[in-house]
């Protein structure tokens, strides 16, 4: 880690521009940490641009100081054909591929031979990259900014602090998750020293959701059906019902998964939902002793062991009957 983190004080010494980006469907610690490194670097007098394959979720849009442009943007595709990145960075992203569009163009924005910096917490991370700063010990990728600007010798200003502070509260469920430990808790009283307010933050992210998000959640309750006697518990939605559901658009279903493994004596949960027509994404979590992670593994997906996620492909009730069969698998 250490060793990591001087090598990539190393580079940007002489890097004279830097692209970052995180994986795709961000998450409030890929958000925060990404948005938390743009200002960290440019405090240390970086050139840099962050892009997103994906657009920020609407309700993490209060932490972006600034937009991020996606992978398409003109001004990014004219500055690189003249100015090409010296250094790329990706963070919270356990493989090169879920950084999506942004990792299958990334090499053409940057000149031949510019190194790659691998910041992430996932157990499964490949070591993708030339210089790699993985922690798993760590809950968020939002506590490794810290340590990068610690490192640099920045300063964390509010606005920092709020963007990094989003980042370990939602990958520890609010410090309830069982990943939430000393060093998440410590990062967070920082944070809050340097101007983060627990308050407004959480009050943004979890207490103004639309009500479709709960009208979904009362839907998928009442009509719950739990498998292996109670240890499981699959919530399923297509892409007409979430339409249905979520008529402007603005779909937000982050957290139902959580939802799955708080019935009593459910000791694994997915959520699966159809993203497109042949197309599912499963988040996994367990409650207990169960690897949810070795269970999307098995789907080319990955994660935590108690928090993990993969892409299934096929019709709904087929896919959703080979999700629990590998579920029930796991039981055993
Ligand atoms: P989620 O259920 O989307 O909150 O994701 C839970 C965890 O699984 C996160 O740490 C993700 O990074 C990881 N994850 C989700 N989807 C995938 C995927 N398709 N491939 C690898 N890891 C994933
Ligand atoms: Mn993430
Ligand atoms: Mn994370």
């Amino acid at each position: 880690m250490l060793e990591g983190l001087n090598a990539f004080k190393d580079v940007l010494a002489t890097a004279g521009r830097v692209l970052i980006s995180t994986h795709v469907n961000p998450d409030g610690d890929a958000v925060g940490s990404l948005l938390g490194l743009r200002r960290v670097l440019r405090a240390y007098g970086v050139a840099v641009t962050a892009v997103l394959a994906d657009p920020v979720p609407v309700k993490y849009r209060f932490l972006a100081d600034e937009p991020v442009p996606g992978p398409r943007d003109d001004e990014l595709a004219r500055s690189t054909t003249t100015d090409p990145f010296d250094l790329a960075v990706f963070i919270d992203a356990s493989e090169l591929e879920r950084v999506g569009e942004v990792a299958e163009r990334f090499a053409q924005w940057c000149r031949p031979g510019a190194p790659l910096v691998n910041i992430d917490h996932h157990i499964g991370n490949t070591g993708f990259g030339d210089i790699v700063i993985v922690d798993p010990g760590r809950a968020s990728s939002g506590e490794l900014v810290l340590e990068v600007a610690d490192v640099l010798g920045v300063t964390i200003d509010p606005v920092t602090a709020r963007q990094l502070y989003a980042a370990v509260l939602t990958d520890t469920g609010r410090f309830q998750f069982s990943n939430t430990n000393e060093a998440s808790l410590c990062a967070a009283g920082r944070l809050v020293r340097a101007g983060a307010d627990p308050q407004t933050i959480a009050e943004r992210i979890y207490f103004e959701r639309p009500a479709a998000f709960y009208r979904l959640l009362g839907h998928l309750f009442e009509h719950m059906t739990l498998q292996a006697e109670g240890r499981i518990c699959v919530f399923a939605v297509s892409r007409e019902e979430t339409a249905a559901f979520f008529r402007d658009g603005h779909y937000d279903s982050e957290g139902i998964v959580d939802f799955t493994v708080q019935v009593e004596g459910v000791e694994i949960g997915a959520f699966l939902r159809q993203t497109g027509e042949r197309i599912f994404r499963a988040s996994l979590r367990s409650r207990g002793e169960i690897n949810v992670r070795a269970i999307a593994e098995t789907f080319g997906g990955g994660g935590h062991e108690k928090a993990a996620g993969c892409t299934l492909e096929g019709e709904m009730p087929e896919v959703r009957e080979r999700l629990i069969a590998a579920m029930t698998r796991s039981l055993e």
